[in-house]
């Protein structure tokens, strides 16, 4: 995922006035971490287990870096694929070709894709990226060193494999189709790197070749592993009209639930692969994403080599799929 662009950031310097004032109520009305309270209001009504989420994290980290193409990749693209059929989702890939970065040969991409009751025809797509950055470029002593990616990359295919153990079970007019992105950040350089090749190859096939469903939601998970978990409502996914009730929706279920952790306020506008999921697949999309993971320039964890699992925790992972889960159980869209 990539911060947002020059534009953006004029027009927040514009508004600065108001962002100092929501700063001064941030202060004042931040929840703080009252984690373990918050799991045991949680744990009563989830079947979601956080070691288990968490060990998970620990499995993909070990395969080591999964960059588009790597060696990693393949292996986590096996591994995934014996958990998701083991659990009874129909798996498939989407591939296709991309040219590299640097010298422009090809590399070959592969969007993995479970389906769960592929028999109904309205669906609900979970999806998180796969692929990890090749570099820790933003590392502040070895940007040439090795990305491991455990929130970015990690901490959202933990929570898919996680919920694939409940979805089997979902007794709802929908089916959930679980993706996985590939190529999101195939990124040498912040300055000129092509995002989202995988969710934007995933939207045009929906458009251009029409499956016989549809889908009525896609949430996407980056970064929501932080063992400081703090995941504000993302700005696009509020701006947009048809994307907007799921927001609502989600944070209402965790607030519900009590997992603070959800904080009803907008905060960042993050280009995501939920971007070219709106924008060209023309599907109701949010982003769910901590984008305070640590990444000032004393103390950054962000596309360094800090960004491992002991930085994330398995409390983390449960809150984030226990609320998806629930809001599964209980959401209104997709129901006749
Ligand atoms: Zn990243």
């Amino acid at each position: 995922m990539r911060r947002p662009d020059a534009q953006t950031m004029f027009l927040w310097a514009v508004l600065g006035g108001g962002a100092l004032f929501l700063g001064y109520l941030t202060l004042f009305h931040h929840p703080g971490h009252a984690g373990n309270q918050a799991t045991r209001v949680a744990s009563r009504k989830s079947p979601v287990q956080g070691r288990r989420s968490f060990g998970y994290l620990e499995a993909v980290c070990a395969l080591g870096p999964r960059f588009s193409g790597s060696e990693g990749m393949r292996r986590q693209q096996t591994l995934l694929s014996e958990h998701f059929e083991q659990l009874g989702g129909r798996v498939r890939k989407q591939t296709f070709t991309a040219r590299h970065p640097l010298d422009g040969t090809p590399v070959e991409m592969s969007n993995l894709i479970v389906e769960f009751h592929p028999d109904r025809a309205k669906r609900i797509l979970l999806c998180a990226h796969y692929d990890t950055r090749p570099f820790p470029d933003r590392d502040p002593r070895r940007p040439r060193g090795r990305f491991i990616g455990a929130n970015d990359g990690g901490s959202g295919v933990a929570v898919l494999m996680e919920l694939a153990h409940h979805l089997g079970s979902l007794d709802r007019g929908f089916g959930v189709d679980l993706v996985f992105f590939d190529g999101e950040e195939l990124v040498y350089d912040d300055r000129q790197g092509t995002y989202f090749l995988g969710s934007e190859h995933f939207a045009r096939e929906y458009v251009a070749n029409p499956p016989p469903y549809r889908y009525e939601a896609a949430v996407l998970l980056d970064m929501v592993g932080d063992a400081q978990l703090q995941l504000y409502q993302e700005r696009n996914s509020l701006s947009w009209p048809d994307s907007r009730p799921i927001v609502d929706e989600v944070w209402g279920t965790a607030k519900r639930m009590g997992v603070i952790e959800f904080i009803a306020r907008p905060k960042h506008e993050i280009r995501d692969d939920h971007l070219p999921l709106h924008e060209i697949g023309r599907i109701p999309a949010i982003d769910i994403i901590d984008f305070d993971y640590p990444r000032s320039s004393a103390v950054s964890y962000w596309h360094t080599e800090a960004d491992v699992p002991a930085k994330c925790s398995g409390d983390s992972l449960f809150k984030v799929g226990a609320v998806v889960l629930e809001w599964l159980r209980t959401t209104k869209l997709g129901t006749p």
